[in-house]
């Protein structure tokens, strides 16, 4: 990764399932509002789609007879060597700026060796009603072109999330805060507390702070 990569960190011991950062990230994308169905669970939407490039999963776990949600911030992952990428070379894009991966105009099943939602490990690309594939994009656009001071330089998702629990910078910063906060959540009551990096053997530009295995939060290791 090179140094002026940008790149998030999400520590899940400060989110608290409010779902401001979807909102935010369709507001931002302007995308549309999406009907849901209630499937006995405080995740809604179910799932990444179309209309909604960020989900919180609310993993429901048992903790000593009581239930605790494990929040996990699903989106695109920005991998170093996307494997989206390797399966449609023209339709996605690595921007040289911030790293983020971007899917164009060209990102469409007829120009993919592989459907995208296949090639993705992460199971993050969805197609919308143009028959294009889209994803988070990192808000890649307001590390570099916004004029507004208080948008640049953060993500609508960073910006919104009112207990601080996404942050984004260089590597240099983010590692070390992601180091910081591991040791002061792991001697804080969460021994297990866990920085994962994705997996598959994939480098990403997003970090999250679990508070215990990821197999707790359905995750592939
Ligand atoms: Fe591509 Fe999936 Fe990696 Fe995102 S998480 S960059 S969609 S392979």
């Amino acid at each position: 990764m090179k140094a002026n990569e940008i790149m998030m960190f999400i520590d899940t011991s400060k989110c608290i399932g409010c779902k401001a950062c979807q909102v935010a990230c369709k507001q931002w994308h302007k995308l549309e509002a999406e009907k849901t169905v209630f499937t006995g669970s405080y995740q809604n939407p179910p799932d990444l789609s179309c209309k909604n490039l960020t989900v919180i999963r609310f993993n429901e776990h048992e903790d000593n007879g009581k239930l605790k949600w494990l929040f996990f911030k699903n989106q695109c992952r920005h991998c170093v060597r996307p494997r989206c990428k390797e399966a449609c070379p023209e339709g996605v894009e690595i921007d040289p700026d911030t790293g983020a991966v971007l899917f164009n105009d060209k990102a469409r099943p007829e120009n993919c060796r592989i459907p995208l939602e296949d090639a993705c490990p992460y199971n993050v690309p969805r197609l919308n009603g143009q028959g294009r594939y889209v994803k988070c994009d990192l808000c890649y656009d307001r590390f570099k072109s916004s004029a507004n001071p208080i948008v640049r330089g953060k993500t609508a998702c960073e910006l919104t999330c009112p207990s601080g629990a996404i942050s984004t910078g260089t590597a240099k910063k983010i590692l070390e805060e992601a180091r910081k906060r591991l040791a002061a959540v792991k001697s804080n009551g969460h021994p297990n507390a866990y920085i994962y990096t994705g997996a598959f053997g994939t480098e990403t530009h997003v970090l999250w702070l679990l508070t215990d295995e990821p197999a707790k939060y359905g995750l592939p290791t």
